[in-house]
């Protein structure tokens, strides 16, 4: 850990505490003068001047000369070296992009909503359009990106490159992501299922370090899986595997939007959760589910808790199958901790069989929500021909 060893109060701490301030502000806002720094975080001019002199003889911020309001100025920028990795995570919702000097290290970051049953082509421009204006804030241009890393929430077909459901993401069937995306962004680019990249950011700079069997399990809007053999991401032959959200739990369960019946998404997806709770909570989002079940709300953790029942049963074939050492539990809702781990380690140890469960550990994500941005940064990182490799965790990507 990189955290500050000064003593709490103390002038030192206090110089650290500022210098965090800048680099946070550079990363959220991207390039500004030191006008605008002090003017962003408060600091005077003169504490930022000095900390920019520090920041840049210790090589962690570029500074580069610039026009502003028509004066001459200096801007100063997080330092990047000249390789950038990009990584792009679509969601059933959302999009985020990130770009980073490697897979920890992240210069900026953004969000965007991305209306439900988009079609890819406006995902895939509104998510061009978010790196260019990263990169820019970050007093970049597109050529410095050299990979780019990106998740779909959907399986992706490895030998066709297609986004291969009928009906998981409806507007993106069919569409060849990378080959698209390379074409827009003018940099090579890896697609994967978003479970699978979350998977990857764990096993390489999260709490997987080191394993070699492990399921990941992705829960948030819906519910997909990272399946991790030989310290390595099992993808299947043609790289589906992992589709956990439509294991069947129930044959005559109610019917799920793949057009099966029963499937666990129809009892962890969020709109299962968030249905059964409209009745007794009027309408919420998810968010609002995980904050209440946190302060106490007895219907959200009774939901949740059924949830992890839920996932449990179906967590179990895979144990069976698989025999991981660790089942980690990342997403969204993995934020609400025990509530749920709780219920799905129940589950599990009525569901497989003991010799599985025995030494099987269920812990939470070190990630968090991160992680499939992290496993994209990694992926991306791979794609760097071997001269320009960014040290990942604790061995470099081959
Ligand atoms: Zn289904």
């Amino acid at each position: 850990m990189n955290t500050s060893q000064a003593a709490p109060g103390s002038q030192a701490s206090l110089r650290e505490a500022n210098r965090l301030r800048v680099l946070d502000a550079l990363r959220d806002q991207g390039a500004m003068t030191q006008v605008e720094i002090a003017g962003f975080t408060g600091l005077s001019p003169a504490t930022v001047s000095n900390l920019v002199k520090d920041l840049d003889s210790a090589g962690a911020v570029e500074l580069e000369p610039s026009i502003r309001n028509g004066r001459r100025a200096v801007l100063v920028s997080l330092a990047t070296g000249n390789v950038l990795l990009a990584a792009i995570a679509f969601g059933d919702r959302d999009v985020r992009v990130a770009i980073g000097t490697g897979p920890r290290d992240i210069v900026g970051r953004q969000r965007m909503p991305l209306p439900a049953d988009h079609a890819a082509d406006e995902g895939m421009e509104r998510a061009s359009r978010l790196l260019l204006d990263l990169v820019e804030k970050a007093g970049k241009t597109m050529v410095d990106v050299r990979a780019v890393g990106i998740g779909i929430p959907a399986p992706v077909d490895r030998i066709s490159g297609q986004v291969g459901s009928e009906s998981i993401l409806p507007g993106w069937r069919g569409v060849a992501v990378a080959e698209e995306m390379a074409g827009r962004i003018q940099a090579p680019v890896f697609v994967d299922n978003t479970a699978n990249l979350a998977a990857l950011g764990e096993l390489r700079c999260g709490v997987l370090q080191g394993v070699q069997h492990a399921v990941y399990i992705k829960i948030s809007h819906g519910v997909g899986a990272g399946l991790i053999l030989d310290g390595e991401i099992f993808r299947g032959a043609a790289g589906t595997a992992g589709e956990i959200g439509h294991m069947t739990i129930d044959e005559n369960g109610p019917v799920c939007r793949c057009g099966n019946r029963g499937c666990l998404e129809t009892y962890v997806g969020s709109r299962s959760l968030l249905d059964v709770l409209s009745v007794s909570h009027g309408p919420l989002s998810l968010r609002d589910v995980i904050h209440r079940a946190i302060d106490g709300d007895p219907g959200c953790r009774r939901v949740l808790a059924d949830a992890g029942r839920h996932l449990g049963v179906a967590v179990a074939g895979v144990v069976n199958l698989v025999n991981p050492e660790v089942v980690v539990l990342g997403g969204q809702l993995s934020q609400v901790g025990s509530i749920i781990t709780a219920p799905l380690r129940a589950s599990l140890e009525r569901c497989a069989i003991p010799s599985a469960t025995a030494s099987l550990e269920v812990v939470l994500g070190e990630l968090d929500t991160d992680a499939d941005v992290v496993g994209a940064l990694v992926s991306a990182a791979a794609l760097l021909p071997a001269n320009e490799g960014v040290l990942v965790g604790s061995a470099s990507i081959s």
